[in-house]
């Protein structure tokens, strides 16, 4: 579908591999030093609270279980959900791309005759590029999130899932808000003071801009109830107090019953932002009396390829995602290069998996490589999303389509990697080749390892040394001891009559 004019969707094709992103990025000392000093203090948070809870293991597996039958069951699921919402008195829209999402949130702000739209938990709305399109209508969006107003104003974009100003010093925000917020100008870093200025800026909003654009944390199948979780009360401003809302709601958010809520808000809080239960917990079904909150609630349920996500068997379990942000906060590989280099709303390690789902491996082939596959993601998932296992299947998924390709087929790497496929498996052409190599090792070995290798196998080396090829392999040794037991072997006496 053509975007004439509309500035490219967050989550696209990276502009650069993640690679040569994130070399960038550790070339950059201040951001390293605030990564590393938040993701130790949030997960050392987390790690105090999830202690305490003596069924954490057994909560993990019905967060599983749950998301599972939710997501083999979705298309039942979903139009009950629509149901409901319409029974309580909300109007539900299809979305089935970003397009369509953004076409149906800005034909509503239009139809109220709004230019302004307040945003909260907008996740989501990133991921359709939401505030470029509405902008591009003229209709201005305002973050009220304190880390999303930070970015915003900044004129950046997000780096973590859940405090996206996670690479912002004080220092750093102070000089954003000096620079784009009135009567700041002897506004000090105090985290005091920074709050104290975001409130005056947002107060004004909250009580004269009529329309608002949430996100969803979870829509309850059968009462048709909308719930966010949120530590600022900035969320509760924004569901109460325009007179119409607008929530935007991928399709995977959605679990059966309130039962099954009781669930995720113990795993959630304590894997996010490592508490005991959330500090703003909003619930609403439907439109409330006249004069206690919006009079108009509209409900969009976003695809943007989640169905195509949905059909792979090994990938879906990326819709799993409650989007705590424990899996970024523990990777080794996120906490030096920050998130913005793997370009997209959602980064660190459930990004490298569901990035290349929504936008295709051919479009984001680097990020299911931007792992060590340590396994520490899926050790604190609390929904147990096996990222590991998905970025395996990615990897292999990456090097299929570009095999399909004519380059690709005739690229070094392809080539190198069918003849080795063509030595292992027939083990005379094994032998033969450990006979060769062998022999082209002689003039390589030094002091017993081989500390160069030539061509494009230099790669390996340029971080670490290779053994030789040992002068004996084990089954030519087991060879030569049957033969020389052989030798030995008294002949059997025979039996005696
Ligand atoms: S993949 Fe798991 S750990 Fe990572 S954000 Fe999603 S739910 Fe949290």
């Amino acid at each position: 579908m053509s975007r004439e004019g509309v500035p490219p969707l967050p989550v696209s094709a990276p502009a650069m591999p993640f690679q040569d992103a994130a070399r960038l990025s550790l070339g950059d000392t201040q951001l390293r030093f605030n990564m590393g000093k938040a993701t130790t203090t949030i997960r050392a948070k987390r790690y105090k609270v999830v202690d305490e809870m003596p069924d954490w293991q057994n909560l993990r597996e019905a967060g599983r279980a749950i998301k599972d039958r939710t997501l083999r069951h979705l298309d039942k699921y979903l139009i009950q959900l629509e149901e409901s919402v319409t029974r309580v008195g909300g109007k539900v829209h299809w979305a089935a791309d970003a397009e369509d999402a953004n076409r149906i949130v800005a034909g509503i702000v239009k139809s109220h005759g709004a230019k302004e739209v307040v945003k909260i938990k907008s996740l989501t709305t990133d991921e359709i590029g939401l505030n470029e399109a509405l902008a591009h209508q003229g209709i201005k969006a305002y973050e009220t999130d304190l880390a999303e107003l930070i970015i915003q104003l900044a004129d950046e974009r997000s780096s973590h899932i859940l405090v996206p100003a996670i690479h912002k010093s004080r220092a750093e925000i102070r000089e954003i808000f000096r620079r784009t917020l009135e009567n700041t100008e002897h506004l000090g870093d105090e985290p005091k003071e920074l709050a104290a200025a975001a409130r005056a800026h947002l107060r004004r909003k909250f009580l004269t801009v009529p329309v608002a654009v949430s996100g969803v944390n979870f829509g309850v199948a059968d009462t048709g109830t909308i719930c966010i979780v949120e530590s600022e009360g900035n969320g509760r401003m924004c569901l109460t107090l325009p007179k119409v809302l607008v929530s935007v709601m991928g399709i995977e958010k959605l679990v059966p019953t309130w039962r099954d809520l009781e669930v995720f808000l113990q795993l959630l809080p304590r894997s996010s932002t490592a508490e005991r239960m959330n500090p703003y917990t909003s619930f609403w079904t439907g439109i409330a009396p006249p004069g206690d909150g919006p009079d108009e609630f509209h409900l969009i349920l976003l695809d943007d390829g989640r169905s195509k996500v949905l059909a792979d068997r090994n990938g879906r379990q990326a819709l799993h995602c409650i989007r705590c942000s424990a899996c970024l906060n523990i990777c080794p590989v996120y906490e030096r290069t920050g998130g913005h280099a793997y370009n997209s709303v959602y980064p660190g390690p459930i990004g490298a998996i569901l990035t290349p789902q929504l936008v295709g491996v051919e479009n984001a082939g680097s990020l299911p490589y931007a792992s060590s596959l340590c396994g520490a993601c899926y050790e604190v998932c609390p929904v147990k999303i096996n990222i590991p296992e998905v970025l395996l299947h990615l990897r292999g998924e990456v090097v299929r389509h570009k095999q399909a390709t004519l380059a690709g087929k005739l690229s070094g790497e392809n080539i190198a990697m069918q003849t080795v496929a063509r030595v292992f498996a027939s083990p005379r052409r094994y032998e033969a080749a450990q006979k060769a190599g062998r022999l082209g090792q002689k003039l390589m070995v030094k002091g017993g390892v081989i500390e160069r290798l030539p061509g494009q196998l230099g790669g390996w080396t340029a971080v670490r040394d290779v053994y030789p090829i040992a002068p004996q392999t084990f089954r030519e040794w087991w060879k030569q001891r049957e033969k020389v037991s052989n030798t030995k072997t008294v002949p059997r006496q025979e039996a005696r009559p």
